[in-house]
């Protein structure tokens, strides 16, 4: 039996932090065996926040070289940029077509990103944002697309272009479905609910051993334990969440010593920096081995780009047919 498709993809703005590993990338991994997987840089996603492209191609060898550092395999999927496959602007033409604006403007993704970096006006391209995103997915006819939680409301949004598609023009598109993981909102250094970049409270899977050990000191814990024996509450806390998912074995102790007030915050703390070095210790080495060998990665993007093709043109012959264009 042919295996089903994954279509996976991240905006390049930059390197990677531990929220986009434990909320996306390290599905990806998980997944590569088992779903024939597509990796889409969306390069053209980046302008519906930031219009400034100077660094773009500097954030995508970064964001690849984060990929590959996490153990994504480039032989078994294709690695490749949005903006070099024109299929994908022509797919999100004929999928703004088919969804209404006010279906758009409900989207609490879109909702959330104005709020949080106060945007007053937003442009119709970031409105489109989910119909491009649609796009990208079915281009490849993406069965499943592992994402974080704030892009659970895209995927139902490209369900429903690909069911409008199919019922007007003949049976083309899956409806893909969303694979979360356990992690699917990881909180953010500042206690945020989600770690993001454009609210500078992350910590990326770049930092180095002494950046880690500063950025989780600063990192804000329980505000009602104030001193090192108050009773804190592990469940409002996020070193608490990091050291569930760095640290399982020794959660059910953590969780006492923070609750009767024996395991004060610095300890707990450097605890955690030793874990989150634990784990991110391997990627360093790899991330060093292709920051040295930027040929070997460039290669690896003209060979997914070629490989993205070929099966984006299937794709469109079948939507031209379907729809009497040409
Ligand atoms: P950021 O949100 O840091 O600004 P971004 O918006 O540029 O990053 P996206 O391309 O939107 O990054 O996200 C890439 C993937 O990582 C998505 O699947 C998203 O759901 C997931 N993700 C991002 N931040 C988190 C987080 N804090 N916890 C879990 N998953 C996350
Ligand atoms: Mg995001």
């Amino acid at each position: 039996m042919a295996k089903k498709r994954i279509l996976s993809g991240m905006r390049p703005t930059g390197k990677l932090h531990i929220g986009h590993y434990v909320g996306a990338l390290e599905n990806w991994v998980n997944l590569q065996h088992e779903y024939e997987s597509f990796h889409l840089i969306a390069d053209y996603h980046v302008l519906t926040t930031n219009l400034n492209t100077s660094e773009i191609y500097d954030n995508t060898i970064e964001m690849l070289i984060d990929w590959l550092a996490s153990g994504l395999d480039p032989k078994i999927s294709p690695m490749f940029r949005q903006s070099q496959i024109k299929e994908h602007a022509e797919l999100f033409l004929i999928y703004s077509m088919l969804i209404t604006s006010a279906r758009l403007e409900r989207n609490p993704t879109l909702k959330e990103q104005v709020r949080d970096l106060n945007i007053e006006n937003v442009i119709y391209g970031h409105l489109g944002y989910p119909v491009l995103q649609s796009a990208d997915i079915l281009l490849y006819k993406g069965e499943a697309v592992p994402v974080g939680e704030d892009q659970v409301p895209h995927v139902e949004i490209t369900r429903e272009i690909a069911r409008k598609f199919n019922n007007q023009y003949g049976a083309v598109f899956p409806e893909p479905e969303p694979l979360l993981t356990k992690f699917a909102r990881l909180p953010g250094l500042d206690g945020n609910a989600k770690m993001s970049k454009s609210l500078n409270n992350t910590v990326l899977l770049s930092d180095s051993e002494e950046v880690i050990t500063k950025k989780i000191k600063k990192a804000v814990t329980d505000p009602q334990k104030i001193r090192r024996n108050d009773p804190g509450r592990p469940e409002v806390c996020l070193i608490f969440t990091y050291h569930k998912r760095f640290n399982e074995a020794e959660v059910p102790e953590i969780e006492t010593g923070c609750r009767s007030g024996a395991l004060g915050c610095v300890d707990c703390k450097m605890n955690c920096v030793s874990k989150l070095n634990l784990f991110l210790e391997p990627m360093r080495e790899k991330r060093n081995y292709y920051e040295n060998n930027l040929d070997e990665v460039k290669d690896i993007l003209t060979d997914g780009e070629q490989r993205a093709k070929a099966v984006a043109e299937d794709t469109m012959n079948e939507v031209h047919q379907k729809m009497n264009l040409g």
